[in-house]
């Protein structure tokens, strides 16, 4: 058995103009009561929802702000050790840029150098002795 009557929710498709109002609407009353009450319970959300006060307003921008502001914050706050690392291995790059490489000439030197050291090794004068030495050599 079908209810001849308009459902709630045909009748909220009327109130927000999604089908025409249908000629039922206009004969039934019970129909027309059911619709004026639905009319005013969205009337009275409606103009509740506008009167959302300021002082909520305000809170809600200022806890947004915040927000937004830690998160800048935090950001930067990740992105300092990671500037500093990225100078650390820049720094380490240019350096060991500049580090002189070895040249052809390294086994001559090595040839000087282990002749000096061995001169040195050899000598039997202690080494606080040199300074003396060499103003003798100098006197010469
Ligand atoms: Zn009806």
């Amino acid at each position: 058995m079908k209810s001849e009557h308009l459902s709630k929710e045909a009748l909220v498709e009327v109130i927000y103009g999604s089908t025409s109002e249908p000629e039922h609407l206009g004969t039934c009353s019970a129909c027309r009561e059911q619709y004026r009450h639905l009319l005013e319970s969205r009337k009275n959300f409606v103009a509740a929802d506008s009167e959302v006060p300021e002082e909520l307003l305000s809170a809600q921008r200022r806890a947004i702000r915040s927000r937004l502001s830690r998160t800048v914050r935090q950001t930067w706050g990740r992105l300092v050790p990671l500037a500093a690392t990225l100078v650390i291995v820049a720094a380490f790059l240019i350096d060991f840029d500049r580090r002189p490489t070895p040249s052809r000439q390294a086994p001559a030197d090595d040839l000087k150098v282990f002749q000096e050291v061995f001169e040195l090794v050899s000598d039997p004068a202690p080494q606080p002795v040199e300074p003396i030495r060499t103003f003798f050599e100098e006197s010469k």
